[in-house]
């Protein structure tokens, strides 16, 4: 618990400085664990870090419902970013509604439409973000740095949950009474859209239920790729 302890005040203090050397500052909440160790830890400091979700339209009513547990628990809403719906039925009419099983291209489409563009528009003039990324949730993650250069976006990225575990993250929640998704407790480590996720097996990688039918080295949904890649941020000493 020490341990626990221990990153718990290195990732306020991340998160204080955050708030005091690069507002306005954003945190990208994916409403899953992690993001809820966040959520908790911006809002019982009262961090001027404005919390917002992309809603894609596809995603799990137990995902959903996490906003009403957030609203209950701390009286604060979280602001909602959504595809522009001309945008989605342009998708739709030309590709069909699930052609994001018949190619990691056509995926990454949809993608872009659910999620990529409205992040553009939630992390327009801002000067940082936060995300809940955490090094040992994929390969494709293993160097993720705290504090990360995002050219793409113009902007410093934080990544303050970069060094802790899964465990970590459940001692936290269960210590702090902090609500979370209950798909977490259906065998879901990992959670975004309905139709791209699935529970996972004992033994099996955290996301290995997120776009199963891919490879594991194109497992990220864009949000923190450029052009369609994965590219490594150059890391920013913290
Ligand atoms: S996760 Fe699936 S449904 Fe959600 S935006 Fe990506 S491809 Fe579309």
């Amino acid at each position: 618990m020490s341990e626990l302890n221990a990153r718990v005040d290195t990732t306020r203090a991340i998160l204080d400085r955050v708030a005091r050397d690069f507002s306005p500052a954003v945190f990208a909440s994916s409403l899953a664990a992690e993001d809820m160790v966040l959520t908790d830890l911006i809002l019982k400091a009262g961090l001027p870090i404005a919390i917002f979700s992309l809603e894609t339209g596809r995603l799990p009513k137990e995902t959903l419902a996490v906003l009403d547990q957030v609203k209950a628990h701390y009286g604060h809403e979280i602001e909602l970013f959504r595809p522009q719906p001309q945008l989605v039925d342009d998708y739709v009419s030309k590709n069909g509604l699930n052609a994001f099983y018949e190619s990691v291209e056509l995926r990454k489409g949809c993608c872009y439409v659910r999620k990529v563009e409205p992040l553009g528009r939630a992390l327009a003039g801002k000067r940082a973000w936060v995300t809940g990324q955490r090094r040992a949730q994929s390969s494709t993650r293993a160097e993720l740095a705290v504090q990360e250069d995002d050219t793409a976006h113009g902007m410093q990225k934080f990544n303050p949950l970069a060094d802790w575990s899964e465990q970590d993250v459940w001692e936290y929640i269960r210590a702090n009474g902090v609500p979370y998704n209950a798909l977490h407790d259906r065998g879901y480590p990992s959670i975004g859209c309905e139709p791209c996720t699935r529970a996972i097996q004992p033994g099996e990688d955290v996301r290995a239920g997120r776009w199963w039918w891919e490879d594991a080295d194109s497992k990220e949904c864009g949000l923190h790729l450029v052009d369609g890649k994965l590219i490594r941020i150059k890391s920013v000493a913290a």
